[in-house]
């Protein structure tokens, strides 16, 4: 049985901790964590999630896609458990876009990104995985990974200018 975990928020100490390293992937309490937070994700209609946002301070997100209102190009991507992740590469060029946060759910903010990214990681059957990945997915990647090294998408911003609230941005894409 999966269950919902609660989404820990900005002002908790456990978001602002570097994750630890995840040594034993076969471990049940790791398996369960990884599907209870698919389950929890894909509840709260989100497409990103760390463990420091279900209070636990390890190396461990998921991400997910789907094409949207606010991105109609986004790829199809199924909820996958990416561990112990390195971004290996960054290119140089950067685009600014909106982003959210399950852990501080009221703003929303225009946040510089590199493009494309190449990472590593190892998947929940004990794999390592290299890819490339752009747009969406690598700001998605980029955020998440953030949350591993104890920052938030709002340490990333250009200016305090670039945040508004979750009311305001909603009339922007009802638009
Ligand atoms: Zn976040």
């Amino acid at each position: 049985m999966t269950k919902l975990l609660q989404i820990s928020q900005l002002g908790h100490e456990v978001l602002r901790k570097k994750a630890s390293f995840v040594e034993n992937i076969n471990n049940k309490e790791i398996q369960d964590l990884i599907d209870d937070m698919i389950n929890t994700v894909k509840d709260s209609n989100g497409v990103w999630i760390a463990a420091p946002q279900v209070y636990e301070s390890i190396r461990i997100f998921i991400v997910a896609s789907n094409p949207s209102q606010r991105y109609p190009d986004a790829p199809k991507m199924e909820p996958t458990a990416i561990i112990n992740p390195e971004i290996v590469y960054y290119s140089d060029e950067i685009l600014k876009d909106w982003e959210w946060c399950l852990s501080i759910p009221w703003v929303r903010a225009m946040v510089p990104r590199n493009k494309s990214i190449e990472v590593e990681y190892t998947d929940r059957d004990w794999n390592s995985q290299k890819c490339q990945f752009e747009g969406f997915i690598a700001r998605i990647f980029q955020h998440e990974y953030d949350h591993l090294e104890w920052l938030v998408f709002l340490d990333r911003l250009d200016s305090t200018k670039d945040i508004i609230t979750e009311k305001e941005y909603q009339k922007i894409i009802s638009k």
